[in-house]
């Protein structure tokens, strides 16, 4: 070995501390590597049970997870679907796949979720469902967002792809919804690689999602198929690994918190260094511990990334928000500011299980010494 030794910490890691090498060499030996397999509704069963709920429904990934939800609501073409514009794309393009119309919400300026009172001017005869995304891991109020839904007979899906862990008074995300949505990406809270995992409690609904996911095939008649489906399965393998990551899945909450709670305590009275909020009714799964960069910070975000990275510190921007995205732009006709502005001096700054409190320490440590 030569060279010096150069510190670089990624903005996020997969932890593969538990059995996964064991259930995935399980599913090579036993050659149960497709998408059958005991692994698969062991994951499922022990998913809803975390949940909360009475299906879990495992798929390919958290995008067509999404995509799922919305055909078996009946999301179509001509139908509007209300989601925040501050958001990861797959939220809107999973709308797009099912033919509708992703119409764009301003944000809360706290929680950078979809503010709940952006919602109900969007309201139209065709808008058919609402789609909620805890951003980052900060839930949504859910509850004035369940009563617009409630009052004008929408749907409403919850994105919980970044909040596995979260909870929404004392209810755990992706329990509140009539369908939520997981990603099981590798920088997800728990991943199997690439995964998703749609839940209800609605057996009907779990139905044509176990259809819809499997080519269309009629449960009772093989090789007949009454709908045109997808193959959005999961493999054994992808499951296998998830299974172990949910053993693991408490410990990965809780160590996220503490990070955020590292954070917290270190980056307290920087000037211009906006922390994140934690409202009274939500439990945060930190996804991703992030900040705002403000102007009496003295340096703009992008300085800060490039500073924290020329020191081997690895951080995301925030998202762009969709109303500026060539591909949205020109169904949006209205400049969301709220969201435009928490998209640009927003970081992401490095939260996965690996880290240790000396990496917090020294990361915080950077953005204390270089603003003004
Ligand atoms: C990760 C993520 C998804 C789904 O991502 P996949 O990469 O398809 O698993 C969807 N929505 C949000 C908000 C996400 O963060």
């Amino acid at each position: 070995m030569s060279g010096k030794v150069e510190r670089f910490i990624p903005v996020s890691k997969p932890a593969l501390i538990g059995r996964e090498k064991e259930y995935v060499l399980d599913c090579m030996e036993s050659s149960w590597i497709s998408s059958n397999g005991k692994y698969i509704g062991l994951f499922e069963k022990g998913f809803a049970e975390k949940i909360g709920v009475n299906h879990a429904i495992a798929c390919c990934n958290g995008t067509v997870a999404l995509h799922l939800a919305l055909l078996a609501l009946g999301v179509g073409p001509g139908d509007e679907v209300i989601v925040p514009t501050l958001t990861y794309v797959a939220t809107a393009n999973a709308v797009k796949y099912a033919g509708a119309t992703p119409v764009l919400a301003d944000s809360d300026p706290d929680t950078w979720n979809i503010d709940p009172e952006s919602i109900e001017p969007l309201i139209t005869k065709r808008t058919k469902a609402i789609i909620p995304v805890p951003l980052y891991g900060h839930p949504c109020d859910m509850d004035p967002i369940m009563d617009i839904a409630k009052r004008h007979g929408l749907c409403v899906i919850e994105d919980a792809a970044e909040a596995l862990g979260a909870k929404c008074r004392g209810r755990p995300c992706g329990s509140i919804a009539r369908i939520s949505t997981f990603s099981f990406y590798g920088n997800k809270t728990i991943t199997t690689g690439e995964g998703g995992m749609v839940v209800t409690n609605d057996d009907e609904l779990a139905a044509k999602i176990r259809i819809l996911k499997g080519q269309g095939m009629d449960p009772k008649r093989r090789y007949w198929f009454p709908v045109v489906g997808y193959n959005y399965r999961m493999t054994n393998i992808a499951a296998a690994i998830g299974l172990a990551q949910l053993e693991n899945a408490d410990k990965f909450f809780e160590k996220r918190r503490t990070i955020a709670r590292w954070y917290n305590e270190n980056l307290k009275g920087i000037p211009g260094i906006r922390l994140p909020v934690e409202k009274d009714y939500a439990l945060h799964s930190y996804w991703m511990y992030s900040v705002l960069i403000e102007k009496e910070y003295g340096k703009s975000r992008d300085e800060v990334m490039e500073f924290l990275s020329g020191n081997g510190v690895e951080t995301r921007p925030f998202f762009y928000p969709m109303h500026v995205m060539p591909v949205y732009e020109k169904e949006n006709r209205t400049w969301l500011k709220t969201a435009a502005s928490i998209a640009s001096n927003g970081i992401n700054l490095p939260t996965f299980y690996g880290l240790e409190e000396e990496d917090v320490k020294f990361i915080s440590g950077l953005i204390k010494g270089y603003g003004r």
